[in-house]
């Protein structure tokens, strides 16, 4: 019908449309057999158009989905059966002559009479083969940087979360560590004891410096790293660098200077803390590789426009030098010149490597001049604002006031650490001081000596503080000398307990030097000295027993609040522990944890922040654990700051 209606028809203006066409044509009558292939079908098919006609469509053109290998309904039959055109899904193809497969779109659709009846399909399609082979490549790819992208993310996530997680769990036993020596330090020890205490104070200090490197050294890798832009007085700054570092190169027999162009305003806004990182890690490395000669810190001005100044840094020394072959490589990251186990002198190989990074992010680079066996001179070229004036805090000097009313204190207490710290806050008042080790030997000295006051610790073995308190005032006779109470955990009612034993007042332990003071003077000056700060005790590096304010201490009146708030939190964190809700769990122990830390709870902080980290490793069992913890350390510390 078909051949009658078109092809047979002499109508050679449509068979030449038909071949002169770009996309394939097939022509089959409602049987499937092949009518008609233009010069473009037999192109992609590999078929001739006198091959092919008469054979069945589906048998000469077999149709696959390329993509998982199976057979394709063939188009024809579906046009048959449905009446109306079908077009191809993305995937297929078809198998050429030479048994090649290729992509194709294609569109087939029903050939009707003049009066409406089906006649035949005509396939009109194209090869796609190109465009789909690049298409498929380009989704591979995109897949393919995904992943990689993916992978690239939870291992810089699992890193980060590593360093924070290590960075807290190395620094909470070193600093633990320090502090114990501290407290070590102030009982009896010997010499070589407080040699070798030192010893060990110092190394924990070095490793805290190592982690700090490793952990700037991290984040500056992971683009975390904040630069601050504040007002700062800059010469003040290099003026504390130098007095920071000069001890070191004293002990050296080094000479270490300074010059700072007059012309540099006071004030600059900047970073002074990571200018002071960078400059000390320069200046410490001059130390370091300097044997004999000088050390110079120059600070230059080499240009200022319009409110800004351009200073150059520099730190030369005379030490040993940098090779040409070593000088390229002294910034990469761990890396030192002599790597040998033999070295004489420490280091991470880190410490230029983060201060090119500093300054680099600063907005300068660091660079070096070297000549081996000369010495070499480090130096970067910083761009800062400058600053408006601040009004200096001026830090006082921290100091005791020494009382002008010399009190003789005995001290009964029978723990050693104790002792010794009670005695040290009482002598910095310029108090004078005896020690009884227990009840019984008070007695003895409170015979022997007149004593303004007496501390008295409760629990004490041959003879605890309620009895002592009981036989000293059966035998007073005339004077009445105040007694005070030294009790662990001050708990609600200690007081009046106290007080009906023949006590006179009580100081909670661990004793506040504040606190301690204004209950002496209470009792004895009849005027409680005001604004007595207090302060806590720490060593130096060179042994001396430091007292230190820690100003961050926050506000008593601003305790309850946080104390309400901390209550609510745990109470909160029980629910979402009960309900297995990680996400929540997670978010409250940070919330703990950061009330914590704004009063300085250590022991809370620290545990709330195990929890966070249990749940965000899904680990329920150890939430819970910890979490059971916090409940019991809120409790002590709801006892212990009753009375503070
Ligand atoms: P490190 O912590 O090992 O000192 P740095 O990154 O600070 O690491 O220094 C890398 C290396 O560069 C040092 O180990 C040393 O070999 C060399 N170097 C640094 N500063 C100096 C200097 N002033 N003189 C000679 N060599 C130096």
């Amino acid at each position: 019908m078909i051949e009658n209606s078109i092809l047979n028809n002499n109508n050679s203006f449509l068979i030449n449309a038909l071949s002169c066409m770009a996309d394939g044509v097939i022509v089959v009558d409602v049987n499937g057999k092949i009518m008609f292939l233009n010069s473009a079908a037999e192109e992609i098919t590999g078929w001739l158009s006198k091959e092919a006609k008469n054979e069945n469509f589906n048998t000469i053109f077999p149709l696959i989905n390329i993509s998982t290998g199976e057979k394709i309904r063939s188009p024809i039959d579906n046009v048959i059966k449905l009446g109306k055109s079908v077009g191809l899904t993305k995937n297929s193809g078809l198998i050429t002559k030479d048994n090649r497969k290729k992509y194709i779109s294609a569109n087939s659709s029903p050939i009707k009479d003049d009066y409406g009846n089906f006649i035949g399909v005509v396939v009109v399609f194209r090869d796609i083969t190109r465009i789909r082979s690049i298409e498929l490549e380009l989704i591979n790819k995109e897949i393919e940087l995904r992943k990689a992208k993916e992978q690239a993310e939870a291992a810089s996530k699992a890193k980060s979360e590593f360093l924070a997680n290590m960075s807290h769990e190395i620094r909470t036993p070193l600093n633990g560590l320090v502090g114990m020596v501290d407290l070590t330090l102030l009982t009896d020890l010997n010499c070589e004891q407080k040699e070798n205490l030192m010893t060990a104070k110092s190394c924990a200090n070095s490793l805290l410096k190592v982690i700090n490197d490793i952990l700037d050294f991290s984040k500056l890798e992971a683009g975390k790293l904040v630069i601050e832009n504040i007002n700062f007085d800059i010469k003040n700054l290099i003026e504390e660098i130098i007095r920071a570092n000069s001890s070191t190169a004293v002990a050296k027999e080094i000479e270490l200077n300074y010059t700072f162009s007059s012309t540099i305003p006071q004030f600059l806004i900047g970073d002074p803390n990571r200018l002071r990182q960078v400059l000390n890690n320069l200046i410490s490395n001059a130390i370091k590789f300097t044997e004999h000669g000088e050390i110079s810190l120059k600070v230059k001005n080499i240009e200022t426009i319009d409110e800004h100044v351009k200073l150059e840094f520099s730190v030369t020394d005379t030490g040993i030098g940098i090779s040409e072959e070593n000088i390229n490589t002294i910034f990469e990251s761990f890396s030192q010149v002599d790597s040998s186990s033999t070295r004489t002198v420490g280091g991470t190989g880190l410490g230029l490597a983060i201060s090119r990074q500093l300054t680099k992010i600063m907005g300068g680079n660091l660079l070096v001049k070297s000549k081996f066996g000369q010495g070499s001179s480090f130096y970067f070229i910083l761009k800062f604002p400058v600053g408006k004036e601040v009004k200096k805090i001026i830090k006082q000097p921290f100091k005791i006031n020494k009382t002008t009313k010399k009190l003789n204190i005995l001290l009964v207490e029978d723990d050693k650490l104790n002792q010794q710290v009670i005695e040290r806050m009482l002598k910095e008042r310029a108090y004078f001081v005896d020690i009884a080790n227990n009840g019984s030997e008070a007695i003895k000295m409170y015979e022997n000596k007149k004593y303004d006051v007496i501390l008295m610790d409760i629990q004490m073995p041959v003879m605890n503080g309620i009895e002592a308190t009981k036989i000293i005032r059966e035998k007073e006779i005339e004077n009445h000398t105040p007694i005070i109470a030294i009790t662990a955990y001050a708990l609600k009612g200690d007081k009046e307990k106290f007080l009906s034993k023949g006590m006179d007042d009580y100081i909670p332990k661990p004793v506040k030097m504040d606190k301690l003071f204004n209950v002496i003077e209470s009792h004895t000056t009849g005027s409680k000295e005001e604004n007595l700060k207090n302060f806590n005790i720490r060593f130096g590096e060179n042994g001396e027993i430091e007292f230190f304010n820690d100003e961050s201490r926050i506000l008593n009146k601003e305790k309850p609040i946080i104390m309400k708030k901390l209550l609510y939190s745990i109470e909160e964190l029980n629910k979402a522990l009960q309900k297995k809700q990680l996400s929540s769990i997670e978010r409250l122990a940070n919330k703990i944890k950061s009330l914590s830390d704004e009063i300085n709870i250590y022991e809370l902080k620290d545990i709330s922040f195990k929890i966070e980290l249990s749940a965000r490793r899904g680990d329920l069992n150890e939430a819970v654990y910890y979490a059971k913890k916090v409940s019991e350390e809120f409790e002590i510390l709801k006892k212990s700051i009753l009375d503070i």
